[in-house]
């Protein structure tokens, strides 16, 4: 049964609205990032309704600190155990709980009193604490679409058997979802993810070639952490995308389609077996889907910027060129091999995205490794976590390796 079938997912009668008026008790994890700040910008414009019980970061202990001190958790964690002494010291005076290490994170899911975590970390370092906070029944709002890239079987099934709600955070992803709001998910015919095609759009390979960390930096209209804003010039990130869609709304491959729209207003589209299309518009901003995962199935009132059709009067759509952006086609051929393909290429492309950001390698060669791992690497057809966990290490590891033998 699809995510998107649980109970929960419908509209809820007005009744149920009423008693959704106790503060929201809210873990984010990544409250350092691009989304966790902007979370905490919500929560910031309503503490009545919102209440912070977890924080955690991985390096940033400056910012850590200033947020715990701001927003008085229960609990934090600092991932980079190094940094331990200085956030506990800063935090020595106030009630705040301070653990340090990756397994923290996780561990911490089962003793706090958060209804809902919001998962904003970067990358693979979802996964772990994504799992235990479904264990212990916490509703999820997902940023870290690696979470599901990685092992989206597992966490389908994890949340079916814990009846956990899975909310998504990426702007695409939350578009398809309201558009289903009220929908019977058996009548969707095509979901149309949106892609803005980058700052590299309309490129040829050739171009491409010598592009720099800076030029791939600049997203045309969206502002967002360094590994994502790479995966989005490479369609990579649009990849990540069409494999998230797949698992958050049981949709089969082929049912999935994306399409270049320069200007991220229409941030995504259902097509329904009636021919009939429902998309969710808006300005580029992150704070909407947040917001709406934080508050679902409310909708919150806000006075944040609204979409002027004068200002915006024109509205484009193309076809993603996967022979120029590689990555896109490799997702969608990691979709349809199944297994432990996108755990693969999802840990490939963190290594070849780090490197590219080191200056190590070329921005075409984050594909072709990617591409490499995928072909050469063990595929394991029916994977357990032990194998995400083992396929995720050796991607990491021949990806490095192979990344010294890629010339610069
Ligand atoms: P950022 O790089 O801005 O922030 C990442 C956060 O995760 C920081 O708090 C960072 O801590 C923490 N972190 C990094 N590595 C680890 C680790 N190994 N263990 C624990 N915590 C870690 O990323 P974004 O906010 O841009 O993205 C977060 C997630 O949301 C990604 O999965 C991304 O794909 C997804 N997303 C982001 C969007 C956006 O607009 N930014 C849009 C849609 C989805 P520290 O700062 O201390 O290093
Ligand atoms: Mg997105």
């Amino acid at each position: 049964m699809p995510l998107a079938k649980l109970p929960g997912f419908e509209v809820l009668p007005y009744f149920a609205l009423m008693i959704e008026q106790q503060k929201k008790r809210i873990a984010i994890l990544g409250s350092t990032g691009s989304i966790g700040t902007q979370a905490l910008d919500i929560v910031r414009e309503h503490p009545d309704e919102l209440e912070v019980e977890v924080l955690t970061a991985h390096n940033n202990a400056d910012l850590l600190i200033a947020q715990a001190l701001e927003f008085a958790p229960n609990h934090v964690v600092i991932a980079n155990e190094s940094k331990y002494l200085q956030v506990k010291e800063a935090l020595a005076s106030t009630d705040v709980k301070v653990f340090a290490g990756d397994k923290s994170i996780a561990d911490l899911m089962e003793i706090t009193s958060a209804d809902t975590v919001l998962t904003a970390m970067v990358g693979y370092s979802g996964l772990l604490p994504t799992i235990a906070a479904i264990k212990a029944r916490k509703r999820i709002a997902l940023a870290n679409k690696e979470t599901l890239v990685v092992a989206g079987e597992l966490i389908t099934s994890l949340c079916m058997e814990n009846r956990v709600e899975m909310l998504p955070v990426d702007s695409e992803h939350s578009a398809i979802f309201q558009c289903l709001v009220g929908e019977n998910p058996d009548a969707i015919e095509h979901i149309i993810l949106t892609a803005s095609g980058g700052p590299f759009r309309g490129k040829k390979r050739s171009e491409l070639e010598q592009v720099t960390r800076a030029q791939a930096l600049k997203h045309p209209n969206w502002s967002m952490g360094a590994k994502i804003t790479i995966d989005s010039a490479s369609l990579m990130n649009k990849g990540l995308e069409v494999i998230e869609a797949k698992w958050l709304f049981g949709v089969r491959n082929e049912q999935i389609k994306v399409v270049v729209h320069p200007q991220s207003i229409v941030h995504s589209m259902v097509e329904f077996t009636d021919g009939s299309i429902k998309a969710q518009l808006g300005l580029p901003d992150m704070k909407l889907p947040i917001q709406y995962a934080m508050y679902y199935p409310q909708r919150r009132q806000n006075n944040w910027p609204r979409t002027s059709f004068t200002q915006f009067n024109r509205l484009d759509f193309e076809e993603p060129d996967m022979e120029t952006f590689r990555n896109l086609a490799l997702a969608f051929d990691a979709l349809e091999a199944g297994g432990n393909k996108a755990c693969l290429l999802n840990a490939a492309n963190e290594i070849a995205v780090q490197a590219f950001l080191e200056d190590k390698i070329g921005f075409l060669q984050i594909a072709e490794l990617n591409e490499k791992c995928m072909q050469e690497l063990p595929f394991v057809a029916k994977p357990v976590l032990e194998d995400y966990i083992a396929s995720d290490k050796l991607a990491r590891e021949k990806a490095t390796e192979w990344i010294k033998q890629f010339a610069r």
